[in-house]
């Protein structure tokens, strides 16, 4: 049995919902920034709600950075943000491992950018791949045969523009899944679109994904939204509970199903990717508690 949740409601005492939970976490692209622009009154939204006492948490599903090249992001931006209040999906794929003591004398095969592979290094874990593992141009010569490293007893894949065929095939990837049916599968994220431009929608992280679950026939463990793996992670961490927990974003398949799965009170800002026409269409099927323009509201929708 399933139940239908009740349209969203447009946010109009955000006073009301800000006393109602002790966390806020936030979606980082389409509700803290815009690609590399901040998006307006964010930075004296983030003040108000450290003045009352609120818990800021940051989350992305973008793995490109670590936490560490997030928390320059931040500063850049001029947000007072701490390195230890953001969780990336690169970050989550390291702390996946930890959570089930990955072997520290086993290696992860990477397909992805670099924040997954400065997070796997931090955590302590042997890795290999990376964007610039991709070779470009192999002789396949009558019994040529691609050498992999048994040692792999993990694949990590998430956003990558250096993708290619030899990654999917080689050595660690569909070689190192298939062989061994103890290897893990591990994916950062599955966003099927990503806006690197606003001029349009990209190919996201799901595509590399779809990829590799295509050639090994295996469906991976997703860390990032809208997975409970980060909320879990994060409610443990500082001894939270979900429902003092008000998940804010701007997608509803990852964000607001990500606040859903994990019980917390969801709000849908419309500063990104989903428009009103989207959230209220007949097509749509997942409904946040609440949705408003920009977290920027929350310093003017005060009750009559
Ligand atoms: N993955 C990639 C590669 C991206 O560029 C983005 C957004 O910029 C995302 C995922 C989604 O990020 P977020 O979860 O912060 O919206
Ligand atoms: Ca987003």
């Amino acid at each position: 049995s399933f139940t239908t949740r009740a349209a969203a409601q447009p946010l109009k005492n955000a006073d009301e919902l800000i006393d109602s939970v002790e966390t806020f976490i936030f979606d980082c692209d389409g509700v803290i920034w815009k690609g590399d622009k901040l998006i307006e009154g964010v930075p004296e939204t983030l003040d108000m709600l450290r003045a009352k006492g609120k818990r800021l948490v940051f989350v992305t599903n973008n793995s490109t950075k670590s936490r560490k090249q997030y928390g320059k992001k931040f500063e850049t931006l001029g947000l007072d943000v701490n390195e230890e209040e953001i969780f990336a999906s690169s970050f989550a794929a390291a702390a996946y491992l930890q959570s089930i003591d990955f072997p520290k004398d086993k290696k992860v095969y990477v397909i992805g950018e670099d924040g997954i592979l400065k997070e796997l290094e931090l955590a302590g874990f042997q890795y290999l791949g990376g964007p610039q593992d991709g070779d470009k141009k192999i002789e396949l010569k009558p019994g040529f045969l691609m050498e992999h490293d048994h040692d792999v007893g993990a694949v990590v894949v998430g956003f990558d523009r250096y993708f290619n065929y030899y990654k999917i095939h080689k050595r660690y990837g569909t070689l190192c899944i298939r062989e061994n049916p103890g290897c893990l599968f591990i994916a950062t994220n599955r966003d099927a679109v990503t806006h690197l431009t606003d001029a349009q929608e990209w190919a996201g992280g799901g595509s590399m994904v779809g990829a590799l679950g295509g050639s090994t026939q295996r469906e991976p463990l997703v860390v990032g939204k809208p997975s409970t793996f980060m909320m879990d992670y994060l409610a443990n961490k500082f001894g939270i509970s979900k429902s003092q927990i008000c998940m804010v974003g701007d997608r509803l398949d990852t964000d607001i199903l990500f606040g859903q799965n994990g019980g917390c009170k969801t709000l849908l800002v419309l500063s990104g990717v989903t428009s009103l026409e989207t959230l209220q269409s007949p097509n749509n099927s997942i409904q946040p508690d609440f949705y408003t323009n920009k977290i920027s509201d929350f310093l003017s929708l005060k009750a009559a």
